[in-house]
């Protein structure tokens, strides 16, 4: 039995799911895919910060990898509206809270980084700019006196992981497409115009056809790529997140930091999610390959660094029991930019993942929706070309 779609996106993440709403709200026939359930990778598991800033990750190489980094502003810049609008267009009660940023300084050298780095951001017409001490103590006297400069955006902030993904995917039945979860794409080919899907369990692969496929595959991109015979380069990560017990409110800003892996930010309930970017251990086989079915495992060292950081700028956090810590596996590729757009040599398909792609998810989605519509994206996507690393 075959069927036919105009689009085929592969992946139920924040992105797939937005992806489809995007699409089906024009009036697309489309199908999400999906080999488990809707958000239960990366997108349920993250930390739900929206940072627009350029991240620690971003900055800790120096300014020409900065600047570099600051290429994706843009995409940011698109990510900060349509967050603010996610809860009117779709519908759906979207947690988010856009209370403002903090990357934070504690020593004269992060302070001068965070200026050379506000400067890029702002020339890409970011409004993020420094406060002093006593503007510290005026918006965030929660912050140790250790910290004694800041780099202020008033657009980050946060959004529920545990459920953007599933209102997205909701807004997308609502606005007509299909999802079908355990439904795992096991073979892509191409077949005259389109694509030829198989997708299903092993004893009922069903053969499927759209005119475009879309990758919202996360860490499986570069497995996807494989499957169509392209080149998607990626990294994966797996990162740790911990949250601790409630806390009267304290707490209204994204916290980063400038010289170290931290965020950190309050929940609506009242919790502290502590996080920022340390690793955990990703499982690989006798060859080295990563196993993104396994679990990968928490690292003590990692657990007591991230403590440290928390603690030593938010001196209230000690003695406030953490409830869990979690880890999960993400993507970043080797220039910090995300890749996204058509993928190379694959006509009719197309491809996004890479950095933060819960914050650019709704920026991602609006491009994709844009390219199999055929028509020029609102922002200009040459620098997230992925054939850019074929062309060296
Ligand atoms: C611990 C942690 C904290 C993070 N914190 C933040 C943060 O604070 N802010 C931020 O912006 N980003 C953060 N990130 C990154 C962010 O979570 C990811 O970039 C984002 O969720 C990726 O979304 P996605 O939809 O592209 O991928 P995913 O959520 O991974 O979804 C991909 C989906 O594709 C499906 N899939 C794969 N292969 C197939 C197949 N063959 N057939 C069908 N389906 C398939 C998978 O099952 C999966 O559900 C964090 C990541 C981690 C791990």
């Amino acid at each position: 039995m075959t069927a036919h779609f105009d689009t085929i996106i592969i992946g139920g993440g924040l992105l797939g799911c937005a992806t489809a709403w995007m699409i089906a709200r024009e009036g697309g026939r489309v199908l999400l895919l999906e080999r488990d359930q809707i958000n239960q990778h990366a997108s349920g598991s993250n930390a739900g910060s929206l940072h627009f800033q350029l991240e620690y990750r971003m900055i800790e190489g120096g300014l020409d990898k900065a600047r570099k980094a600051a290429e994706a502003m843009p995409l940011h810049l698109d990510a900060a509206e349509l967050w603010a609008d996610l809860p009117r267009l779709t519908a759906e009660p979207i947690v988010v809270k856009q209370t403002g940023g903090l990357m934070i300084a504690e020593t004269a050298d992060q302070v001068r980084l965070l200026e050379q780095k506000t400067e890029i951001e702002r020339a890409w017409g970011l409004d993020n700019r420094m406060i002093d001490r006593a503007g510290i103590e005026r918006i965030a006297p929660y912050l140790s006196d250790r910290v004694i400069a800041a780099a202020h955006c008033t657009t980050e902030g946060k959004a529920d992981a545990r459920t953007a993904g599933p209102a997205f995917a909701r807004a997308a039945l609502a606005a007509g497409a299909h999802i079908r979860t355990r439904s795992e794409v096991r073979a892509l080919s191409r077949r005259g115009r389109g694509w030829s899907v198989v997708a299903g369990s092993d004893e009922s692969p069903q053969t499927l056809q759209a005119d475009t496929v879309v990758i919202a595959a996360g860490v499986w991109t570069t497995r996807m790529g494989q499957m169509m015979g392209a080149d998607l380069p990626t990294i994966p990560l797996a990162l740790m997140m911990t949250v601790t017990q409630r806390m009267a409110p304290l707490i209204g800003h994204l916290v980063q930091h400038a010289g170290g892996r931290l965020s950190l930010k309050q929940a609506l309930d009242g919790n502290i999610l502590i996080g920022g970017g340390w690793p955990a251990r990703l499982l690989r086989d006798a060859e080295g390959t990563p196993d993104f079915d396994a679990k990968p495992q928490l690292e003590a060292s990692s657990l007591a660094g991230n403590a440290r950081i928390a603690m030593g700028v938010l001196p209230r956090l000690a003695g406030v029991p953490a409830l869990r810590s979690w880890v999960g596996t993400t993507t970043i590729t080797p220039d910090q930019l995300p890749l996204v757009g058509p993928v190379p040599g694959c006509p009719g398909a197309f491809v996004a993942t890479g950095g933060s792609a819960f914050t650019l998810g709704p920026s991602f989605a609006q491009a994709l929706a844009a390219l199999v519509a055929g028509r020029q994206p609102l922002t200009d996507l040459r620098s997230f070309d992925p054939a850019r690393y074929a062309k060296g």
